[in-house]
């Protein structure tokens, strides 16, 4: 991005260990009421910016000086609580531009999600907040650039399992100074593992099912030192997967056969603790009941377009979902399928992300004017061609192998309507790929139209290594495959390529893991698919 000052490592590393309770310095702020007197850090859970705009964004906080407080309302009890927030345009918050009140809702956990305008487009801002006597971490945040930028620096995310290990690739992504960052889904995860090596336990040692539970759990995350530094040195954007609600889920329909009146309930309180918890719109993704809207669409100048889109809320049921023979311990949920076992997957019906959200993702591939354009995808979008245990050509009904005609519809539109450069960036599946994207996967001579770059896990274990180094062969659009290591991927983007290194550390179970890169890919403007660099 053009004109980013960024900043230096050691600015970033001062402005995040601020914190918590200093005495209120602003001049900005000596109209606002004296405030509460707190007992506790009302800040302990730190502060995040996304939902980035040409004249704003989005300042979240939410107020819990209590955080582990039975009951998870984080020590808060009573009505909405206003606070102040002041913006700034250095690190040390000197040059502010802006300052006023927003309001920490006691119907969605005291959260404040702070739509802010009125600030100039491409730049960085940090921000704070402050609560009687009480001050946050200062954060960064980002205005989306105008046409003619040429530069960015973004990472991808998914699948941090508390329990597996600690946060390290979280620390190395913020310190690699991206722009903004994206989360793929399994952002939190819901159950409790009890059969695989932890390092650390989830809150409540069982799987959320309430919202007070849901609460915890994301309230443990936030704890964690190495994440509230991403977000208060990055800020993001966010969809979602499975695991922000239960394992496998596919709208209504959870993996243990639930009665699916129940499982919205569950829903309800899972979509309404994500949104109390992430730096998304306050109108526009504010929930309602079970329903939330998440999938979105940003544009960054004429350089890049990213749709956010949402592979969970509108899907149909999973294929040959509730057969118990079938099941293979997963329930009602992602199963291995055999295309003769199984004519269900081939219904045309079916749909991925729903039939309104492809029209909504159709037009705005059809109508970009970016020379890039990003698909933000929870899980793998490529064929992938497996055999089941009997050596049977099987596929898995979770991800878009699940979903045939969804996919096929989107690779014919996107061969139909040419958007410039899509690049699909993909979480789930706790392992690294680089793939070529076809209408036909099952014939090498169709042409590449598109590119598949997927991230590995910030902590989940990853799928049997050699098991699926035996599937490649019959997967000649797979160009790299690695589930060995732990980490994310960073992207360089410029007009004429995208460039990704695939970070790993060094050990997800010393909290001071080193950083490495595993491999890199190249995107050239003009030729899908990715190449090793
Ligand atoms: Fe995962
Ligand atoms: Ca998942």
């Amino acid at each position: 991005m053009v004109d980013y000052a960024v900043p230096s490592r050691r600015a970033l590393l001062k402005s995040a260990a601020l914190s918590t309770a200093g005495l209120v310095a602003s001049p900005a702020l000596g109209k606002l009421p004296a405030g509460p007197s707190w007992s506790g850090d009302p800040f302990s859970l730190g502060v995040a910016a996304g939902a980035p705009s040409l004249d704003g964004f989005v300042l979240w906080t939410r107020l819990a000086p209590d955080p582990l407080a039975a009951g998870s309302a984080g020590g808060m009890h009573g009505p909405s609580q206003p606070i102040a927030y002041e913006i700034a345009t250095d690190d040390s918050m000197h040059h502010i531009v802006q300052h006023g009140a927003a309001l920490a809702e006691a119907e969605f956990g005291y959260s404040v999600h702070k739509q802010v305008h009125g600030l100039r487009p491409g730049r960085p801002y940090w921000y704070r907040f402050t609560s009687g006597r009480a001050q946050s971490t200062i954060g960064r945040a980002m205005t989306l650039p105008e046409h003619g930028a040429d530069k960015l620096r973004f990472a991808f995310f998914s699948c941090s399992h508390y329990e597996y290990g600690y946060f390290s690739p979280y620390r190395h992504a913020a310190e690699e100074n991206p722009d903004f960052g994206i989360f793929l889904g399994d952002y939190i995860y819901e159950y409790a593992d009890k059969r695989r090596p932890t390092v650390r336990t989830h809150s409540g040692g069982k799987e959320c099912v309430t919202l007070a539970e849901y609460r915890a759990r994301y309230t443990q995350y936030r704890l964690d030192p190495n994440l509230r530094f991403l977000h208060a040195t990055t800020p993001s954007l966010a969809t979602w997967d499975d695991h922000e609600v239960q394992n496998d889920y596919a709208d209504k329909w959870g993996e243990d056969f639930q009665d699916p009146k129940a499982f919205l309930e569950r829903r309800a309180a899972a979509y309404q603790t994500f949104y109390e918890f992430m730096p998304v719109k306050p109108v526009f993704s504010r929930p309602h009941g079970p329903n939330m809207r998440l999938y979105d669409r940003y544009d960054f100048g004429d350089l890049m377009r990213v749709d956010m889109i949402d592979g969970r809320q509108y899907r149909s049921r999973e294929a040959c979902y509730g057969d118990p023979a079938k099941k293979e311990g997963h329930g009602g949920g992602g199963h291995q399928e055999t295309p003769a076992a199984c004519l269900e997957l081939l219904d045309a019906s079916r749909s991925m992300i729903g039939l309104a959200q492809e029209k909504w993702l159709f037009e705005g591939l059809a109508t970009s004017k970016a020379k890039w354009n990003l698909i933000a995808n929870d899980v793998l979008m490529a064929r992938l061609h497996q055999k089941n245990p009997a050596g049977e050509d099987a596929f898995w009904t979770d991800d878009w192998d699940g979903y045939p005609a969804s996919r096929t519809r989107l690779m014919l539109h996107i061969a139909a309507s040419k958007p410039s450069n899509p690049v699909v960036i993909t979480g789930d599946i706790h392992s690294f790929w680089a793939n070529d994207l076809k209408v036909d996967f099952d014939d090498p001579k169709s042409p590449t139209i598109a590119s598949e770059l997927v991230g590995t896990s910030i902590t989940s274990y990853g799928p049997p290594y050699e098991l699926f180094n035996t599937f490649l062969p019959n997967n000649p659009h797979v160009k790299f495959f690695d589930s060995r290591k732990r980490g994310y991927v960073m992207v360089d983007l410029t007009r004429e390529r995208l460039s990704a290194r695939y970070q790993v550390v060094s050990d997800i179970t010393d909290p001071n893991a080193s950083l490495s890169t595993l491999a890199s890919f190249v995107v050239e403007d003009g030729k899908p698919g990715p190449v090793a660099a």
